[in-house]
């Protein structure tokens, strides 16, 4: 049998736009849908013909290797009248007609649902990344139909009624109302002996154990996907997706905020005096920090790369050291001498108190502006 010229099956020219081929495949397919041509031998042919045809057409590497080598360049699409690698007319059906239709196909049996779990971990897990193994409830395909659903040695038939595709049409004064089958319920196939184990669903519940590997520098937020672990679909049906939601525990020591880490560092007031140095914690171990004379309370030090990794690669953010002067507390007699001692050396001018030397000179400003 000699192929039909794919222009010439939509009936349009050679140099016909996408949007004039796919205008004239909705209009044909609509015309010659199966569902509006019940038994119909001559239309299903043509259904299948167009269909094909807007395959290649359509694509528009596949429509230049039809033009330049005619069907041979598209060899593969699978041909005409038969053996078409199984067209599943509820599949045209939701994407071309689903808009039309309102898209209530109930054809198939259904993906599983995708599953969301919540994932808690310590600060230093995200940092560092672990492998968790978590334990989650769900519908898992039943090891003993492998998901049929049909009792082992037999398997479901194709449903008598809509003939396998999953719909029925109802005449309703004018119209022929598309419903879905009630005996199959939209699945096309029914059990006649259904698995003892799942009672015919294809699956049951389990508690199933995954590993799965948390990559350093998540955050609170993050979600990881692992494709095909959600739930198992109907009669053996695709599975859903499972996504693992990451919430970072709060630490005893370490505020995050993106990248960097914060920490608190109380210093006696000697230390912020003279200077010195001390050991901080970083989630890596200790690290040294140098205080230099004069600190101040409040003062940042910045450590670099002692912060969180960063979990798409790039440098990783800082530990921000934010030192606190200390007021002494429980000082014995002989230590409020000593201070009493110190506190005569300070002369009235503030010149060793910068913060109040300034703030002195607010005050004196203030009430003088008030008059006072
Ligand atoms: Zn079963
Ligand atoms: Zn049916």
């Amino acid at each position: 049998m000699t192929k039909r010229d794919y222009y010439e099956i939509l009936g349009v020219t050679r140099n016909a736009s996408e949007e004039e081929i796919k205008k004239t495949y909705r209009r044909l397919a609509m015309k010659h849908h199966p569902d509006r041509n019940a038994n119909d031998k001559e239309s299903e042919e043509k259904f299948k013909q167009i269909k094909e045809a807007y395959e290649v057409l359509s694509d528009s590497r596949r429509r230049a290797a039809y033009d330049q080598f005619g069907h041979a360049g598209v060899e593969g699409a699978g041909g005409f009248g038969g053996g078409a690698g199984g067209m599943n007319f509820t599949d045209i059906f939701g994407d071309i007609f689903g808009d039309i239709f309102g898209g209530g196909r109930g054809g198939g049996p259904q993906r599983g649902s995708d599953l969301y779990y919540t994932l808690e971990i310590s600060l230093e897990d995200a940092v560092f990344g672990k492998t968790a193994e978590i334990t989650i409830p769900t519908l898992a395909t039943c090891g003993e139909c492998h998901g049929s659903g049909a009792r082992p040695g037999t398997s479901p038939v194709t449903c008598s009624d809509c003939n396998g595709y999953g719909q029925i049409r109802m005449q309703q004064g004018f119209f022929s109302v598309q419903q879905t089958c009630p005996t199959c319920y939209g699945k096309g196939r029914v059990i006649q002996s259904p698995c003892s184990h799942c009672h015919g669903r294809g699956r049951n519940k389990q508690n199933k154990k995954l590993s799965v590997k948390i990559p350093q520098g998540v955050d609170t937020g993050d979600r990881i996907r692992l494709s095909g672990e959600g739930e198992a679909g109907e009669s053996g049906a695709m599975s859903g997706d499972l996504y693992i939601q990451i919430q970072v525990q709060p630490h005893s020591l370490f505020e995050r905020d993106g990248k960097n880490l914060y920490c608190e560092v109380p210093i006696s007031f000697v230390t912020g005096a003279l200077g010195g140095e001390l050991e901080v914690p970083a989630l890596h171990g200790r690290v040294k920090l140098k205080i230099p004379a004069e600190t101040q309370t409040g003062r940042v030090f910045r450590i670099r790369g002692m912060g969180v990794p960063s979990v798409r690669g790039g440098d990783p953010g800082d530990l921000m050291c934010r030192v606190q002067i200390e007021t002494p507390v429980n000082l014995t007699a002989k230590q409020k001498e000593l201070l009493t001692q110190f506190d005569k050396t300070m002369p009235v001018n503030n010149k060793h108190s910068p913060k109040s030397s300034s703030w002195f000179n607010k005050v004196k400003k203030f009430f003088e502006d008030m008059k006072l």
